[in-house]
């Protein structure tokens, strides 16, 4: 399997988390001091903002891991293998999150408990 595809697309999928991260730094610092500025009209639209933000880098922190995982894979030559059935992951879902762990058997396995 040619993984240097798939290790562009971990690599570029890393980098963009990384900056986004690094955006929302000034969101999480100006929370404290919002209830501060009570009487501005707009602050349930940026607390909204803010709740929006620290789900949206809880959703990256694991797909975060999972990039590194997945090029500690590459590295060891066992990237595109099942971690669960150690079968190997199939192309098309691989494409489609370079950064799974899993087959699909093995994803609807966990899905169903
Ligand atoms: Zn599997």
């Amino acid at each position: 399997m040619d993984v240097s595809t798939h290790k562009d697309a971990l690599l570029r999928k890393r980098s963009e988390i990384l900056s986004a991260g690094a955006g929302a730094k000034p969101i999480q610092s100006t929370e404290g001091t919002s209830s501060r500025q009570g009487d501005l009209a707009d602050q349930a639209t940026g607390n909204n903002e803010v709740h929006i933000q620290l789900k949206l880098k809880q959703t990256d922190a694991k797909i975060l891991q999972a990039i590194e995982e997945a090029l500690w894979r590459i590295e060891q030559g066992t990237y595109g293998v099942c971690r669960d059935c150690g079968e190997p992951v199939a192309a098309a879902r691989l494409n489609a999150i370079p950064w799974t762990r899993v087959c699909i058997t093995c994803k609807e396995k966990q899905s169903a408990g």
